[in-house]
């Protein structure tokens, strides 16, 4: 009997979004079978899930990490995983003929060129990597329509927000006055400000509310999450950035909302777990199990809102500039973000340097509109480098002598 449920790869199978997509997979394998899983160099976790998926395919960014993995699997011959390498193995799984979904949850602009695969190649896309659309914007979603893709969001606000627009009905032909974006603050929405400049990544990785990877834990403690999120926004429901409005929630039940122009405001709530969001791209427009257990209402205690701080959180206002600006400002800022995350997480910065490093970068931008994804690589590949440069120039001024003595 022909085998009819939906082929889905995984890009950035290892990180959290992959393994919460697997776990939803696995509680509805009548309807869903692994075909791809890609990781950058984790060969353990892909040998650990190839091994209980037996997809078609494994790829690993990393070459020697392929050699590894194919090496491990020779051992396997029974499952039938083919191990490919690099950039072209990453397209290769994300466009093939035989895949119906793809989800993307590589981390950061390394997965801008395998989902534009996936969306030049008409797939339904599974959006978590919220880089690869901050980045080339008006592009992607021209891609996405040329190329007859299916974008769904599974950034939960995002989510939530498609959830509130009545599955996607746009945003103009609904009558959509606002949207507010909800975020919970992160673990630094109390902390005193002169503290954090003593801020250590495992303080900023530990989010009140969510288990996600590093790179966007830090972005939630400094809200650049919350930023690049109303770019993302910005493109997805084709709404001008005016109209999006940051709203702190540090409980995250209420995962964004959709204010009418008759007044009425939709709301979308659920427990803070990916697994729901996942759940709900799979499926769209039908529903499925996740494996998260409904909001408990009695046992909440309040729902707390509250205006964004933005001499806190300096990011939010970097990205609403960005947002308004041409598109090269929201690649710049986006490029120089993840290297100066990178370099907190690495100790080469401090948790306060990050905004500093943004907005250097973002202030030596050239007003640019690419119009091909390679131009959007060169102005990325050119805010990395002065990213690079002023974190040189942060680290030497903090190792000279007289300064460290006077701190
Ligand atoms: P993660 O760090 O846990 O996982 C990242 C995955 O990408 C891993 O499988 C890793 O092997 C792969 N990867 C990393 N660098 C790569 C490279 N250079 N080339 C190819 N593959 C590479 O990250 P995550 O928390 O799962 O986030 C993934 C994406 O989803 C991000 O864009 C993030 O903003 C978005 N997102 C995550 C969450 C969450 O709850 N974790 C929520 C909303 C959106
Ligand atoms: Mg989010």
């Amino acid at each position: 009997m022909a085998d009819i449920r939906r082929k889905v790869t995984i890009l950035g199978a290892t990180g959290s979004i992959g393994i919460s997509t697997l776990e939803v997979i696995r509680l509805n394998q009548s309807a869903f079978n692994v075909f791809a899983l890609t990781a950058n160099s984790n060969v353990e976790k892909m040998l650990e899930q190839c091994l209980a998926t037996k997809p078609r395919f494994a790829v690993m960014r990393n070459d020697e990490a392929a050699a590894k993995l194919r090496e491990l699997l020779k051992q396997n011959q029974n499952l039938g995983t083919e191990v490919l390498s690099g950039d072209a193995g990453l397209s290769h799984v994300a466009s093939h003929g035989d895949v119906d979904d793809v989800v993307a949850a590589i981390v950061g602009g390394a997965g801008l060129k395998p989902t534009m695969a996936a969306v030049e190649a008409g797939k339904k896309i599974l959006l978590a990597n919220k880089e690869s659309l901050v980045m080339s914007g008006r592009l992607f979603m021209e891609a996405v329509v040329k190329n007859e893709a299916t974008l769904l969001p599974v950034d939960s606000e995002h989510n939530a927000i498609f959830q509130c627009l009545a599955n996607g009905a746009s945003s103009h032909a609904s009558g959509v006055r606002k949207i507010m974006l909800t975020g919970s603050g992160g673990p630094f929405l109390r902390r005193s400000l002169e503290s954090f400049v003593d801020v250590t990544p495992t303080e900023a990785c530990a989010h009140p509310n969510w288990s996600m990877g590093q790179k966007i834990s830090v972005d939630s403690a400094t809200m650049m999450n919350k930023g690049l999120e109303l770019i993302e926004a910005r493109w997805l429901f084709d709404v001008s950035p005016d109209q999006i409005e940051f709203v702190v929630h540090p409980q995250s039940v209420v995962h964004s909302m959709v204010e009418y122009n008759d007044g009425a405001v939709v709301a979308q709530m659920g427990q803070p777990d990916m697994r729901t969001p996942i759940a709900h791209t799979l499926a769209w427009p039908e529903r499925i199990d996740s494996g998260v257990p409904a909001l408990d209402f009695m046992a909440m205690s309040k729902l707390e809102f509250e205006a964004a701080d933005l001499v806190r959180f300096p990011c939010l206002l970097l990205a609403r500039r960005a947002a308004e600006g041409p598109q090269s400002y929201a690649i710049a800022l986006n490029a120089a973000n993840e290297i100066a995350v990178q370099a907190f997480l690495d100790e080469l910065i401090g948790f306060a340097d990050i905004p500093i490093v943004n907005e250097t970068v973002l202030d030596d931008t050239a007003d640019a509109e690419p119009a091909t994804i390679d131009e959007v690589l060169t102005i990325d590949a050119g805010a990395r480098k002065s990213a690079l440069r002023l974190i040189e120039q942060i680290k030497c001024e903090r190792d000279r002598p007289g300064r460290r003595e006077n701190a």
